[in-house]
């Protein structure tokens, strides 16, 4: 039991707290809940409840939580330094991990730009790729300077990373702020924006992207995209091939690849980073969540020497990089992030995970038999279970009914913690999950789904 009377704490979270992506009203309502420890693949609130952690404290997690080497490699920083500074001079672990992550990235990637998450590392990369543009060869290319990115991209919440970003329901309200996108259709198979079939449309809808290059190839600078999987649109799951597609497309095109692997990166999908299953190396990486092992808050931008190379000049040429967050390269979530990658190489965690990925797969297929599970999707480890109204018509489920929110509560007093997006019910479970706590996961979401929308 907690050292805090847990009924204090409720009264100060709803008093005092503002929670993001929350409708504090509908919040206020219910019950909270309060996480105060963790173990392996559970977490423990403030009462002692134990659940299960369905979604890797929203895709963070890797080796578990309270991972004694993790705990110790910050310790052990912690009795050196805390934090200094990278701004014109260097620390030790933001070295070692800069040196380690060019080696295990794709190859061609080999300089390390830090921050503190997902979207500045998106923000870094959109400003880099602009001003490579500015600088490269004189200024010959000073026109490119538009994005590319896909429907339903999701790629953080900072105002340039909105400007690429395309869920209307987080975005449309900040439209008058952004600065102008072109959209290419997503591979969103399930209900294809061009109507067309998963096994006859011979990928169609990147026909529209190279016509939206062709016709505007002179004015971008760079194209966005979360390989394989968009995670927040809901789990939408490219077909194989499609990445490596959009790479020749880029190449073709003269526009720079940007590959947002916040999400995927780190063995969400199965390899260590999404972008190895097609063989691609892009032009700028962007690298957060699971980075640290789900720690501490930590990203990197990895870029090619082709880009870095464009920044060098005299001071006096102003072609420097003026970007910067005062905790960048901090040496606590270094340090943290060098043991979480030494940890996947003494586990061999990416071995076992292939047949958790198949349990994973063979358990949902028993979820088509429920009625209202639209689709299934997954990758690797990330899975999408879209529910609908109407099999038949897809017909979604209105806001209104917060299908995904009470199905997630039934979860709960099952003992799983999973978080829903919209309409659709995400598992990301911890990587280092037991298949005995992987059937239960299952069993669970199967349970609540039919509790909530009927067998
Ligand atoms: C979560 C996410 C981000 C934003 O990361 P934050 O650390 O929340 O800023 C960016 N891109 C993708 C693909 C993400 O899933």
């Amino acid at each position: 039991m907690s050292n805090y009377d847990p009924s204090l704490l409720e009264q100060w979270d709803k008093q005092y707290v503002w929670h993001p992506f929350t409708q504090m009203q509908q919040y206020l309502r219910e019950k909270p809940l309060i996480i105060e420890r963790g173990e392996g693949s559970y977490l423990i609130d403030v009462e002692g409840n134990r659940y299960l952690d369905g979604v890797s404290s929203l895709w963070v997690t890797v080796h578990g939580h309270c991972h004694p080497e993790l705990n110790r490699a910050i310790k052990e920083q912690l009795d050196s330094i805390a934090h200094s500074t990278l701004l014109g001079i260097a620390n030790v672990p933001s070295i070692l991990l800069a040196k380690k992550l060019v080696e295990i990235t794709p190859p061609g990637l080999n300089k390390v730009f830090y921050s503190d998450n997902g979207a500045t590392a998106v923000e870094i990369a959109l400003k880099m790729a602009f001003q490579y543009w500015q600088q490269k060869d004189g200024g010959r290319y000073r026109r490119k300077t538009k994005f590319i990115s896909l429907v339903n991209a999701y790629h953080g919440d900072t105002i340039g990373s909105v400007s690429v970003g395309g869920i209307p329901l987080f975005h449309n309200i900040f439209k008058p702020l952004l600065f102008e996108c072109l959209h290419a259709p997503a591979p969103y198979c399930y209900r294809c924006p061009l109507s067309l079939e998963r096994e006859s449309c011979k990928m169609a809808c990147l026909n529209q992207l190279e016509r939206l290059m062709e016709e505007h190839c002179e004015e971008v600078a760079a194209l966005i995209i979360e390989p394989l999987v968009q995670g927040a649109a809901g789990m939408i799951t490219a077909p194989d091939g499609f990445l490596r597609r959009v790479r020749e497309l880029c190449s073709k095109y003269n526009i720079l690849l940007i590959a947002d692997e916040v999400a995927v990166g780190f063995g969400r999908t199965g390899r260590l980073f999404a972008c190895e299953h097609e063989d691609v190396t892009p032009d700028l990486m962007c690298l957060a969540k699971g980075i640290t092992g789900g720690y501490l808050p930590l990203a990197a931008t990895l870029v090619t020497d082709e880009i870095y190379r464009t920044f060098l000049g005299e001071p006096e040429e102003c072609k420097t990089f003026y970007h910067g967050h005062t905790y960048t390269g901090n040496p606590l979530a270094c340090a943290a992030a060098l043991a979480n990658i030494e940890l996947f190489e003494k586990t061999d965690l990416l071995a076992s995970l292939q047949s958790k990925i198949e349990l994973l797969r063979r358990g949902l297929n028993k979820f088509w038999d429920l009625p209202h599970v639209g689709d299934i999707r997954q990758r690797g480890m990330m899975v999408g279970i879209e529910l609908v109204v109407d099999k038949e018509t897809k017909e979604p489920y209105d806001i209104k009914e917060q299908i995904g929110h009470r199905v997630i509560l039934e979860a709960r007093k099952r003992g799983l913690i999973i978080r829903p997006l919209d309409n659709i019910i995400v598992l990301m479970p911890v990587l280092s999950i037991s298949k005995e706590e992987l059937n239960r996961v299952l069993e669970i979401v199967y349970e609540s789904i039919e509790a909530v929308t009927g067998k």
